[in-house]
C-alpha cells in the first residue's frame, strides 16, 4: 500500500491497517524530509520517498491522504504511474468534483472516492493514531464507471482500520458535509474573526471562558486544508451558509423587537435538537 501524504489521516491509516495485518508494505509519499522522518521513525511506513511516481509504481492500493485540491492535481499523474490492477482511493472530505476528476483520470473505474468520517485538530504523521477510524463510519462515494471490485477492496481496508464503510451519492455528501462539518468550521473561524473585531477585541478575549474555547475547538484546525474544502464545496457551502444567516437574523429580529416568547421558542427547538446530537453520539 502506498500513502501518499502521511499525515494524522494518512499515517493513521498506514498504522491501522498494519495493525490489522491487512498490508505488508508500506510506501510514504510526501514532500517534507521532516515529516518523511517522522514518518519512518514512528514506523507508520516502511519506505518513504518524495517521487510520486517510484512511490506509487508497485502498489497494489494507492491512498491519496494530501489535501483536496491536492488529490485532484495528483489524480492523472498517480493513473499514469500505476497499473491496471492497482486500485486508487482518498480519504478527502469533499467528494463531487474528486470524484469527477478520479472518473476523468481512471476511465477504467478503479479509482474510489471516499471520507472516513474521524479526525482532529492536529494534523501530521506525529498525530496519527492506529485507533482513529475505530468504531467511524468511512463513506465511499462510487461513480457509475467505479468497477464493483475496486469498491470491495477499498470497504476491507476501512474494516480492517476499524471504520464501518458505508455507501453514498457524491452529491448527497457534499451537501450533508456542507452542513455537519464544513458551515461549523467556517462559523467557528468567523467567530473568532468577529470578536477580534470587536473594539479592544484581544482584551475582551482574555476574559473568555469556556463557551469561546468549546464554540471554537475547530478553528484550531489547518487553515490551508480548510481554505480548500470551503473552496472546492462552494456551492453548497454558501447555500447552507445563507441558510445560518437566515436563522441568525431570526434571532436578530426577536431580540429587536424584544419577542422574548419567540427568541424563547427558537432557543427551545435548538436545545432538543442538541440533546438528540449528544444522546446520539
Ligand atoms: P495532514 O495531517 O496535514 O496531512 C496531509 C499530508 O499531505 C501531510 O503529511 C503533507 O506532507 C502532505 N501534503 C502533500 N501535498 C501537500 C500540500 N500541497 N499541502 C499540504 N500537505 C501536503 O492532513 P490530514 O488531516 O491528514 O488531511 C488529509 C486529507 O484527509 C485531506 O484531504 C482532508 O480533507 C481529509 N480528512 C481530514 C480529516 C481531519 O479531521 N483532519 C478528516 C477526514 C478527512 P508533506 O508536507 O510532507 O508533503
Amino acid at each position: 500500500m502506498t500513502i501518499v501524504g502521511v499525515g494524522l489521516i494518512g499515517g493513521s491509516l498506514a498504522l491501522a491497517a498494519r495493525r490489522a495485518g491487512a498490508v505488508q508494505t508500506v510506501v510514504g509519499v510526501g514532500r517534507s524530509p521532516a515529516n518523511r522522518e517522522v514518518a519512518l521513525v514512528r514506523g507508520l511506513v516502511d519506505r518513504a520517498t518524495d517521487d510520486l511516481s517510484s512511490g506509487v509504481r508497485d502498489a497494489d492500493l494507492v491512498v491519496l491522504a494530501v489535501p483536496v485540491r491536492e488529490i485532484v492535481r495528483l489524480l492523472p499523474g498517480v493513473a499514469r504511474a500505476t497499473g491496471p490492477a492497482c486500485v486508487v482511493t482518498d480519504v478527502g472530505s469533499v467528494k463531487g468534483p474528486i470524484l469527477t476528476a478520479g472518473d476523468e483520470a481512471f476511465p477504467d473505474g478503479r479509482f474510489v472516492a471516499g471520507h472516513p468520517i474521524a479526525g482532529k485538530e492536529q494534523s501530521g504523521p506525529a498525530a496519527a493514531r492506529a485507533d482513529l477510524f475505530h468504531d467511524a463510519n468511512w463513506l465511499l462515494t462510487p461513480g457509475e464507471r467505479t468497477q464493483a471490485g475496486a469498491v470491495e477492496r477499498v470497504e476491507a481496508l476501512c474494516r480492517a482500520a476499524g471504520a464501518r464503510a458505508v455507501r453514498m451519492g457524491a452529491g448527497w455528501h457534499d451537501e450533508v458535509f456542507a452542513t455537519v462539518s464544513h458551515l461549523p468550521h467556517l462559523v467557528a473561524y468567523a467567530l473568532m474573526d468577529a470578536v477580534l473585531g470587536t473594539e479592544r477585541g484581544a482584551e475582551r478575549i482574555r476574559f473568555s471562558a469556556g463557551g469561546l474555547r468549546d464554540f471554537t475547538r475547530v478553528a484550531g484546525s489547518d487553515p490551508a486544508m480548510w481554505r480548500d474544502i470551503f473552496l472546492m464545496n462552494r456551492e453548497p457551502v454558501l447555500r447552507v451558509l445563507a441558510e445560518y444567516q437566515r436563522a441568525l437574523g431570526r434571532l436578530a429580529a426577536a431580540i429587536r423587537d424584544g419577542d422574548g416568547e419567540q427568541l424563547e421558542a427558537r432557543l427551545l427547538q435548538a436545545r432538543v435538537a442538541r440533546e438528540g446530537l449528544v444522546h446520539r453520539s
